[in-house]
């Protein structure tokens, strides 16, 4: 069985000693039942209060981006290597933020997918349409291209990440995609999973929602039976409607 996975993305929220306090807050009314993951995702300038903070609780840490070299001349980035030395568990990649703001393709995030795996972080790769392309009926052309792309050639490694699915029309906006929406694009990756990558790759790789998770709608979401937890993004940035969403799960 797919343990659930509820990961907050902090986005560009919550200076270190904010994160800190929020983290402490998470950590301290987190109540975890088995078979339920947790993390958060801070800004990286955060990353090393937060992972302080977070030290010896259930809470692990994930960033939200890195570049897949090792090491190189590219002003304002970040390596696996320095992720894995602040604590990180999880990175974030491919979110509809960075595809739209700073043109990141399939074939880029499948690197950064690559360089994370091989530095033994676990990427959370992020797919969605937008409203357009729900409207114009290509919702699972554009998973499917998403996913293909940016999943390429992992084929045996598909377990060892999680996809999250959030469609760009629910992504901060309070819209969320009804339980049956969310189940029918889920469903539709998994089998993508199969094709990628065998019977194992569609029954173990876990697929996240993320788009306007709250406390209210989390559990009729998480029930779903191939929605195995959320990439939470506004709801994240508080204790309680957080640990509510968690709770939910
Ligand atoms: C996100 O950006 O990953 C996200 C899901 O945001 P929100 O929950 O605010 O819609």
């Amino acid at each position: 069985m797919r343990a659930k996975f509820v990961a907050g993305n902090w986005k560009m929220y919550k200076t270190a000693a904010e994160g800190a306090a929020l983290a402490t807050a998470i950590r301290n009314g987190l109540r975890l039942r088995p078979n339920v993951e947790v993390a958060v995702c801070p800004p990286f300038t955060a990353l090393q209060a937060v992972g302080r903070a977070i030290a010896g609780s259930p809470v692990a840490l994930g960033a939200q981006n890195l570049h897949p070299d090792p090491e190189g001349a590219h002003t304002g980035e970040i390596s696996a290597a320095m992720l894995k030395e602040h604590g990180c568990v999880y990175v974030i990649l491919g979110h509809s933020e960075r595809r739209r703001e700073f043109g990141e393709t399939d074939a880029f995030i499948n690197a950064k997918a690559r360089a994370a795996l091989a530095a033994g972080l676990t990427p959370i790769v992020c797919v969605g349409e937008t409203r357009e392309e729900r409207e114009a009926g290509r919702t699972e052309a554009v998973l499917t291209a998403q996913v293909q792309g940016s999943l390429a050639g992992l084929g045996g490694q598909l377990p060892a990440l999680v996809i999250a699915y959030e469609p760009v029309w629910a992504i901060g906006t309070g819209l969320t995609a009804t339980p049956e929406q969310a189940q029918s694009a889920h469903a539709h990756i998994r089998r993508l999973l199969a094709g990628l990558g065998g019977e194992t790759a569609a029954t173990q790789t876990r697929i996240l929602y993320g788009g306007s998770v709250k406390p209210d709608n989390a559990a009729d979401l998480f029930s779903q039976p191939d929605i195995d937890g959320g990439l939470i993004g506004g709801a994240s940035l508080k204790a309680d409607s957080f640990l509510a969403i968690v709770h939910s799960a």
